[in-house]
């Protein structure tokens, strides 16, 4: 490499050279970056971007704009980038370091899709993603958590620590943090103080790691239920009744229990009460809760109640039903749904609550769901038939007044 062109790691270099001469912002723009850090295997997009723009000793929208300037438009310091981080961005990120794109894909929350929800969205909230909020690059909700003795062993944010059911630590079994523990604020890690090593925060300083926290008592189940969940999304199936389906049924029947247990107080659960009572930590009542959307505000030691209670409630049908009764609930509440996040419910969850009615048969089968069963199969290396689909969708349409429409979508799709 050309003398002229090589990177200084000492202060103010970038500055210096973008001053004094034009085309060096140019070359930079078109150069590889050199010796990149590579993520860690389940680090979150905006970490790794933060770690590498403190290893360049500038902040992350400097780095972003030297190396990136074609990206302006994107305003990624802007947004939620960890949201916005797609297969395009990640093709681009790829090209300038040289790091395979699936492992710079992988660190964004998208490639939670067709695990978690069938799509997440950038330019929406999504379903048990927690909220960032971002405004002026600093985060104004408390949706990223972390544990102060992760990073004490490696410096870097994980990718877990966004979604909405993930409130502990399986490592440390401590609860997670979700503010400063200095001044309050959210933890915003693309902006930080300069001349600090680790991640610290952009209003007062405080290093994140320094941080202390509770341990989680040890008659919780929570490590324990959350440990599953996550295995759940990372594996993209659940088995219930011996049969295996596919994780996003999962998480879309979770998400409708958190809003039936959190949002509409039908909290009669063995399991909820007693974790609410050893976190001490007791849910918000109707009346305190704002907005329809949970992501947006609940708290860990809310969350951890809630999820942990899910977990135990969705492990069997036996479960499932002793639930359904304690809190009365009837067909039509279990089988009412909004436009929006809850729209469309899984087959399999339909089926689970047909119980409560008699002579619901399996009409409701939609184009739209075989259609994004068919993604789900081609994405997860599932060869896509009419056997396959019923074995990990459950669903079954020979009766069906469309089966032939229906099917087609299957045999088009056959691999
Ligand atoms: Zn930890
Ligand atoms: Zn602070």
């Amino acid at each position: 490499m050309n003398e002229k062109f090589r990177f200084y790691s000492d202060r103010n270099f970038l500055y210096r050279y973008r001053v004094q001469k034009d085309d060096y912002r140019e070359t930079l723009a078109n150069a590889v970056i050199p010796n990149p850090l590579t993520p860690f295997k389940d680090e979150l997009f905006s970490s790794w971007i933060a770690r590498l723009s403190a290893k360049f000793d500038c902040q992350v929208s400097t780095f972003l704009n030297i190396y990136f300037p074609f990206l302006r438009d994107k305003r990624l310091t802007a947004r939620d980038m960890d949201l916005v981080l797609d297969s395009e961005l990640a093709e681009i990120f790829s090209q300038k370091t040289r790091i395979s794109k699936t492992i710079i894909y992988n660190t964004g929350l998208k490639s939670y899709e067709s695990y978690l929800s069938e799509t997440i969205r950038d330019n929406s909230r999504n379903n048990l993603i927690s909220t960032v909020k971002i405004k002026g690059s600093y985060s104004k909700s408390y949706g990223l958590k972390y544990c102060p003795y992760c990073l004490r062993e490696n410096n870097y944010f994980k990718k877990q620590w966004r979604l909405l059911f993930v409130n502990v630590c399986e490592k440390h079994n401590c609860y997670l943090l979700d503010r400063c523990p200095s001044c309050n604020n959210p933890i915003t890690i693309t902006k930080r103080k300069k001349g600090i090593k680790f991640f610290n925060c952009p209003f007062c300083g405080f290093e994140f790691h320094k941080a202390e926290n509770e341990k989680v008592s040890s008659q919780s189940k929570a490590v324990e239920n959350q440990k599953k969940m996550l295995e759940i999304l990372n594996n993209g199936y659940f088995i219930f009744e011996n049969k295996p389906y596919y994780s996003i049924f999962y998480f879309w029947t979770v998400k409708k229990l958190a809003k039936l247990i959190y949002l509409d107080e039908y909290r009669r659960n063995d399991i909820l009460q007693t974790e609410i009572e050893l976190h001490n930590y007791p849910l918000k009542s109707k009346k305190e809760i704002k907005s329809r959307f949970i992501e947006d505000f609940l708290e860990v030691k809310e969350g951890i109640s809630l999820f942990t209670a899910i977990y135990d409630i969705l492990k069997d049908r036996e479960s499932f039903d002793k639930f359904v009764k304690d809190n009365n609930l009837s067909f039509y509440i279990l089988n009412t749904f909004k436009e929006g996040s809850d729209y469309n419910p899984p087959y399999w969850y339909i089926d689970l609550i047909s119980n409560y009615q008699v002579g619901i048969n399996n009409q409701i089968v939609t184009e739209e769901m075989i259609r994004n069963a068919v993604k789900w199969m081609q994405k997860n290396g599932i060869r896509v038939s009419l056997r396959n689909l019923a074995k990990w969708t459950g669903i079954d349409f020979c009766s069906n007044k469309k089966a032939k429409v229906l099917k087609k979508i299957v045999e088009d799709n056959k691999t």
